[in-house]
């Protein structure tokens, strides 16, 4: 599958998350349903798939004057990722992604700034791991630069 088939197959999946469906989507996860991540999960799940960094998703509790700190913002997002809800995809040293999508797939960066969905890359030849350990995730991004 291309990516841009990819992507309308993404698209047309129906997006939107109602206020009740956070709730249920925390209980599920087994995080107690506060009000701060009840009000951060509609705001980050509400608007389908996507990815986003602890400063955009701050400057959207400022926007829908939702009084929350930084360090809160970082806590409630690591709680999200350790609870199965969210996927974190460090890009670089200083760029981590918080993806709402945690079905199989892979990334493509556009000019080091726009991260987008691609389809799961089949990969050949993977190194021998330790024994005792298996693979737990793969991440695959690819870099992409205008010509
Ligand atoms: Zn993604």
């Amino acid at each position: 599958m291309n990516i841009i088939r990819f992507l309308e197959t993404v698209e047309a999946k129906p997006t939107g998350c109602p206020l009740r469906n956070v709730r249920r989507m925390l209980s599920e996860a087994e995080l107690r349903p506060t009000k701060q991540r009840v009000a951060l999960g509609w705001l980050l799940f509400a608007k389908g798939d996507r990815h986003v960094t602890p400063e955009m998703l701050h400057d959207e509790a400022q926007r829908a004057k939702l009084p929350v700190s930084l360090a809160t913002i970082y806590n409630t997002l690591h709680q999200f990722t350790s609870a199965g809800i969210l996927r974190e995809i460090a890009l670089d040293g200083s760029r981590t992604y918080f993806d709402t999508n945690v079905s199989e797939h892979h990334h493509a960066v556009m000019d080091n700034e726009i991260m987008i969905d691609i389809p799961p890359v089949e990969l050949k030849n993977l190194p021998k791991i330790p024994e005792g350990y298996e693979i737990a995730r793969v991440d695959v991004v690819l870099r992409l630069k205008k010509l």
